[in-house]
């Protein structure tokens, strides 16, 4: 198997054998060369070779680096292909080469490596390009030994200091996992170009070590677009979308031009921070640019508006795609669920199956949280049952959780807890979560209590959980258990998560984080509020303290809550933006019971339209209430 390394092979000088085109003078009428060029599947090929034998013509007639192309393109061609070859006399390197690219880069990279087997058997000397080709099957198919082989080959034959090949090995084995071999490569091979650079970022960022992606892309003596972008991608993919928009603001400043794939990351940054206006600059610029038929560009467009609260504009791209795929119409109908727009949802689902697109795992997400919703438990439970049965989707624990939040937001609790305990996977959090919300709204507070003690085990130290249970205590006008909450979390030493919002205007973000008294311009908000809270008080706002787990003074607790990440940042906006304009706030924790009171008052007040993203999903407060119905 290894024979193709033999010293003895190695030695052997260059064949200068030539393929002889002399006999196109024998080539009769019935088969001229544009018949001859023009195949473009195995079959075709095949019609033509019997001519090629009927009129007792020469096979080396055949434009072999074509035969190669399409059988390449057309898995379990390469017998054929290998046939063809076989038999015609011998051809010059640069057809081979051409049939190994083809392999290399078709569907069957394999049969690139058989072949290579197959000419070294022959005594055919490989050049340079070969060995590349070779390098690029083997990255493929991840076949690291084999790769080793071709490696020590390229040395022997005298290659190594081609940096074309040295940039295809380095590839070779980070893409295998061999990262230390490649960063040997690396660091010693004497002069690098932009695509070593490059190499070694995008592998980094694949093993999802993003420092030390960074650390290379800092040292590039030069940097290109796919550098670049290979970065701001690295940044997204690794949860840092801060730092992703960051770099592409340096990208920009550096003259350097975003491509498509440069769009996708940003967008995608834009989508996790909420920035709508660099989303929406982004967007123009990939109009601008041609890059409106670019499908994975017009599904993050959707996500982005989505996870900006802009569902119309969302709706806009989507209608607007030509081509849309099970992806787009995921992300509009989960987009849809998540607005609130129910119908809307499920209409779009039953449009995507008469346009024959197969639903996936991601579909029936969106396709359950609209069931939950409308309280649809019926429909809710029939898509749960089709996706197994019909589409051969294994539900997930996505799915479940969907389940439990369909029952408990329909009141149906006990049938939630049967659903959590059939379960044949372990639920998690969020699965006992939903429950929990349920036992909030329809004050089940034994239930609340069996919902704690699962999360509690799972992760002791959110207090987000306590706060629930403890309000369920107050409105109940348990304080004993309100007090025991209380101790319950000192002994267990249950740390507040610090809670911050941030809205953005005019392009800056500001950010707001909860008792934010240093801020600049508490003043200024202070005074708003004060204004704000008269109204409110005169159409009953009532603030509940209950969501201050901490032992002090009422009135103090009132202060507490009102100085909440969310009231802030509001009331910034209001001072800051036009009347009449939207309001977008992004929270990163769960709003709490006060706000989401407060605003629903305020949206009335000031009657604006306030959309704040929390942790778990979007409340859209318009004319005193809010899309969510209160459950979240
Ligand atoms: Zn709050
Ligand atoms: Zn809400």
């Amino acid at each position: 198997m290894v024979s193709f390394i033999s010293p003895v092979q190695l030695s052997l000088p260059p064949n200068p054998t030539k393929s002889k085109q002399s006999n196109h003078s024998h080539i009769s009428e019935t088969l001229r060369t544009d018949i001859l060029y023009n195949f473009s599947t195995p079959f075709e090929l095949k019609q033509i070779h019997a001519q090629i034998i009927k009129t007792e013509s020469s096979l080396s007639i055949l434009p072999l680096s074509r035969v190669g192309l399409v059988c390449a393109l057309s898995p379990s061609s390469f017998n054929y292909a290998r046939q063809i070859l076989g038999q015609t006399e011998k051809p010059e390197s640069n057809v081979w080469n051409s049939y190994l690219k083809d392999f290399a880069e078709g569907n069957s990279p394999n049969d690139a490596i058989l072949f290579f087997y197959q000419l070294r058997h022959c005594n055919i000397h490989p050049d340079a390009f070969t060995c590349s080709f070779i390098l690029k099957a083997c990255s493929r198919l991840f076949k690291l030994s084999e790769g080793r082989l071709i490696h020590s080959f390229v040395v022997k034959l005298g290659f190594q200091s081609n940096v074309y090949l040295q940039n295809a090995i380095i590839h070779l084995y980070a893409s295998c996992g061999a990262m230390e071999e490649a960063q040997l490569l690396f660091d010693k091979m004497p002069k690098r170009d932009i695509v070593t650079w490059n190499t070694m970022i995008t592998q980094a960022v694949k093993r999802e070590d993003v420092d030390k992606a960074y650390d290379l892309f800092v040292q590039m003596p030069e940097r290109s677009v796919r550098s670049w972008t290979a970065m701001i991608a690295g940044f997204v993919q690794c949860g840092k979308p801060k730092e992703a928009i960051d770099l592409f603001s340096e990208m920009e400043e550096a003259g350097e031009r975003p491509n498509e794939v440069t769009v996708v990351a940003v967008l995608a940054a834009c989508a996790d921070l909420g920035s709508l206006d660099l989303g929406k600059r982004i967007h123009e610029y990939s109009n601008q640019n041609g890059f409106s038929k670019n499908t994975r560009i017009s599904n993050t467009l959707i996500d982005m508006y989505i996870k900006c609260g802009c569902l119309e504009i969302a709706h806009r791209v989507f209608n607007e795609m030509e081509d849309r795929t099970v992806v787009s119409w995921s992300a509009m109908i989960q987009g849809l669920a998540m607005h609130g727009q129910a119908e809307e949802a499920l209409r779009h689902f039953s449009k995507m199956i008469e346009t024959g697109i197969k639903p996936n795992a991601v579909t029936f997400i969106g396709l359950l949280h609209a069931c939950s919703h409308m309280g649809l438990v019926n429909e809710g439970q029939r898509f749960f049952a089709s996706m197994n049965r019909d589409y051969g989707i294994i539900p997930r624990i996505e799915h479940y959780g969907c389940m439990v939040d369909l029952f408990s937001r329909a009141g149906l609790l006990s049938d939630a807890r049967e659903f959590i305990m059939s379960m044949p996977i372990d639920p998690n959090g969020v699965v006992w979560g939903a429950l929990l919300g349920g036992c909030k709204v329809y004050k089940d507070v034994e239930l609340a209590e069996e919902a704690i003690k699962h999360l509690h085990n799972m992760d002791p130290l959110n207090d987000g959980y306590y706060v629930v249970l403890s309000n369920i205590y107050a409105e109940e006008g348990r304080w004993e258990d309100v007090a025991r909450m209380r101790k319950l979390m000192r002994d267990h030493g249950v740390k507040k998560t610090p809670g911050w919002s941030s809205i953005t205007i005019d392009g800056v973000v500001h950010e707001f984080v909860a008792g934010d008294g240093a801020h600049p311009h508490i003043e200024e908000i202070d005074q708003r509020w004060a204004e704000l809270l008269k109204e409110m008080k005169l159409r009953g706002y009532v603030p509940n303290t209950s969501v201050v787990l901490l032992d002090m003074e009422e009135c103090e607790k009132e202060r507490v809550v009102y100085r909440h990440s969310e009231k802030l940042a509001l009331v910034f906006g209001l001072i800051n933006t036009k009347p009449g304009t939207t309001i977008r706030i992004i929270k990163n924790l769960r709003i709490c019971e006060d706000c989401h009171n407060a605003l629903k008052l305020i949206t009335e007040i000031v009657n604006r339209e306030i959309v704040v993203r929390d942790r778990n999903r979007f409340h859209i407060f318009r004319d005193g209430s809010c899309s969510c119905n209160n459950f979240w």
